[in-house]
Parts: C-alpha cells; sequence; structure tokens
C-alpha cells in the first residue's frame, strides 16, 4: 500500500450515483443489497470505497440536511 491512485475509479467503477449489490458501511452491517458509492474513506494510509444502503442513506440525507440548514 504505497500511494496508489486516490478517489473512485471513472469508468465502469465506484463513483457517485455507483449502485451495486454489497454491505452497508453505515452501521447497519447488512451484506448482499443493494448500496450506493457514498465516497472514499481514508483510515491511515489506507483507502477504500463505502458504501450505504437505502436506509441509511436516508438516514444520512436527514444528518446532511441538518447540518447543512440552519446554520449561518
Ligand atoms: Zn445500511
Amino acid at each position: 500500500m504505497t500511494g496508489g491512485k486516490p478517489g473512485p475509479l471513472l469508468d465502469g467503477g465506484p463513483g457517485p450515483g455507483w449502485w451495486q449489490q454489497g454491505r452497508c458501511w453505515l452501521g447497519c452491517d447488512r451484506r448482499d443489497l443493494p448500496v450506493q458509492w457514498i465516497g472514499p474513506v481514508e483510515v491511515g494510509v489506507t483507502r477504500a470505497d463505502m458504501y450505504a444502503c437505502v436506509d441509511c442513506l436516508s438516514r444520512l440525507r436527514s444528518l446532511v440536511a441538518e447540518e447543512t440548514t440552519g446554520r449561518p
């Protein structure tokens, strides 16, 4: 794991709006369900793509809305 390409793959790979069958990374930890790419995550020097299911995405959307509205 040295350097490597930052960010998601482009054509035919994970990126904004990309859905695939897989595991939800956002708490429910279910597997083998449709999940959407939500961005790269970095832990130390390791980078991976994160995915979330519909349920967790709506929860995340509310959080984002809370964080981005009502702010000066
Ligand atoms: Zn989930």
